[in-house]
């Protein structure tokens, strides 16, 4: 089979995310509400004798923390894919063109993964059963099952068990994107150091937060939302508080940092409201500024030229 295929896997959030203690394993146990908006990276795939990848961007994006090498997220879920096949000997050209900030705390790495599964899966006719690429998903990354599922989750373990939650309505976000990402894992150990060593429960999701989402009241969710890895991530960009307190003052909802960082999130009223509280950020030249919806599905195939 030869042609392309392109599929599409969107960024993710977090509503809440509790952080326990480091377990022996060396990852953090979490409870996490996930919600997919609609900031999306797309895979597409064409035959090639090897495995190889390229990345373009959108303009806001700067990709040159993006590997082009085996390392390279994408690359790395294709091989699983063959793997996981039985080594079958098939090529591609994988070609990631971002639309979701690179090591910005909303999983684009991930996203790519889940895109770049799909895709080839397609191209390549496998067929695999949706239960063995979440299980291939997980083994790639805390949040590549999620990027599959999409809409809003319950996120436990080390993030990668998802519960899809049916919620009803839709949320607008505001993003405050930053030039330079921020390394999930020094993210955990500052965490860490504050934590000092003292154990914590295990986490919850917070009761407030899971009522504002059956009933859609948006002001209570703005309230509701929570991310332990905030106080770590304004340790290490201290800048980010001001952000914040600027989409506040905008009259967001709800200001948060998204996952571990650097992106701010802004809940709006709605589409308007997004677009009046993104003005108002951009005026002040902080970063880059999108805003979006969510929930939104997870990870599709949304082009094909194979003749399927
Ligand atoms: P995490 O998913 O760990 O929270 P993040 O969302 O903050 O991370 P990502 O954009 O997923 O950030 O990238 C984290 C790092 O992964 C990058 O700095 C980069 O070195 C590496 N990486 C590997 N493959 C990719 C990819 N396809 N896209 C982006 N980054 C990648």
């Amino acid at each position: 089979m030869s042609g392309a295929v392109t599929a599409a896997a969107p960024a993710k959030i977090n509503l809440s995310l509790g952080v326990g203690t480091r377990r022996p394993d060396g990852f953090h146990p979490l409870a996490t509400v996930y919600q997919a908006i609609g900031l999306y990276d797309r895979v597409t795939v064409t035959d090639a004798d090897d495995l190889t990848v390229s990345v373009t961007a959108q303009p806001r994006i700067p990709v040159d923390g993006v590997p082009l090498d085996d390392t390279n997220i994408a690359v790395r879920a294709a091989r699983t894919l063959r793997e996981h096949h039985g080594g079958i000997r098939r090529g591609a050209h994988l070609a990631i063109d971002k639309g979701i900030p690179v090591a910005g705390g909303m999983a684009g790495g991930s996203a790519d993964a889940a895109a770049a599964l799909l895709a080839l899966d397609h191209l390549w006719g496998l067929g695999t059963p949706r239960a063995e690429l979440m299980r291939i998903a997980a083994g790639l990354g805390s949040d590549v099952p999620f990027a599959l599922v999409g809409g809003t989750a319950i996120g436990s373990g080390r993030g990668e068990v998802v519960v899809p939650l049916i919620t009803v309505g839709e949320y607008w976000w505001v993003v405050l994107e930053s030039e330079r990402g921020l390394s999930t894992p020094s993210v955990y150990d500052e965490f860490d150091v504050l934590r000092d060593g003292s154990s914590v429960p295990d986490p919850e999701i917070p009761d407030a937060l899971m009522t504002a989402l059956r009933v859609h009241d948006v002001a209570a969710l703005g309230a509701s939302l929570s991310n332990d890895l905030q106080v770590a991530a304004l340790r290490l960009r201290p800048e980010l508080a001001r952000a914040l307190e600027q989409g506040r003052l905008e009259s967001a909802h709800g200001a948060i940092v998204s996952g571990s960082g650097p992106s701010c999130l802004f809940l709006c009223e709605g589409r308007s409201h997004a677009v009046q509280v993104a003005g108002g950020l951009r005026s002040l030249d902080l970063g880059p500024v999108s805003f979006a919806p969510g929930p939104v599905h997870g990870a599709r195939v949304v082009t094909t030229d194979d003749g399927r």
